[in-house]
């Protein structure tokens, strides 16, 4: 009989480490056997909350789901995502006026956001939708725009297999406790920092 080589004694010990791996990711696996509709956030400093957001739509869009995007800050550019999405029959409802970084008009974004707040609702209250995207809502709580409990009991009465994302910095920490999923996104650096313009397919 031949020695083993130090290569084939690395592979079998590399073979035994990774079977246990996978014996205990199987295990894991085999013991997650509930279904129910999530709520996700996406909050923190970091890019990629409302990209994370629109990537779940698009996965969603992709098994033929019914999907619903509610996006709570005015849009400055035209957005990439609507003009893929709603040719694939998802729902826009943005906020029209009011709200921008801009202007701090009170009564005017409060107004704003309580109309497409309204539309929120409607898809929070249907069955028939599969996911919801409250993107950037977080500011709406921040700035008392919305009603807090008004938020949880629409989330707490929605369809039960329904999925919803919220996607916005400083998420409320009664909307993070009520979550199932909650990422934060830190941010490393960002080319705006090095005085990068934003950029289209990227930014926006
Ligand atoms: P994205 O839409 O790219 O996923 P986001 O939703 O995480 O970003 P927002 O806070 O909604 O971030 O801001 C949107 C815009 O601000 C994007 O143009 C994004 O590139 C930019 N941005 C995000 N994070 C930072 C940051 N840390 N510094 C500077 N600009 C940022
Ligand atoms: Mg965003």
């Amino acid at each position: 009989m031949t020695d083993k080589s130090q290569e084939e004694i690395k592979a079998e010990r590399y073979k035994a480490r990774q079977q246990k791996v996978k014996a205990a990711v199987d295990e894991k696996i085999a013991a997650a056997t509930d279904s129910k509709g999530l709520l996700l956030v996406v909050t923190g400093n970091g890019k990629g909350k409302s990209t994370a957001g629109f990537g779940m739509i698009a996965r969603s869009v992709g098994h033929g789901l019914k999907a619903g995007v509610v996006q709570f800050i005015k849009g400055t550019w035209d957005c990439g995502e609507r003009n893929l999405l709603e040719q694939h029959g998802v729902p826009f409802y943005v906020m029209a006026t009011g709200f921008t970084w801009e202007t701090q008009d009170k009564t005017a974004d409060t107004e704003a956001a309580q109309a497409v707040w309204q539309d929120a609702k409607k898809l929070l209250a249907d069955p028939t939708v599969d996911v919801v995207l409250l993107d950037e809502m977080t500011y709406m709580l921040t700035y008392g725009y919305i009603d807090l409990d008004e938020v949880i009991e629409a989330l707490n009465d929605r369809p039960e297999m329904q999925h919803v994302i919220i996607t916005g910095r400083a998420c409320h920490r009664r909307i993070v406790e009520l979550a199932d999923t909650v990422s934060e996104v830190q941010s490393t650096k960002h080319a705006f920092q090095s005085g990068i313009k934003v950029q289209k397919g990227i930014d926006w």
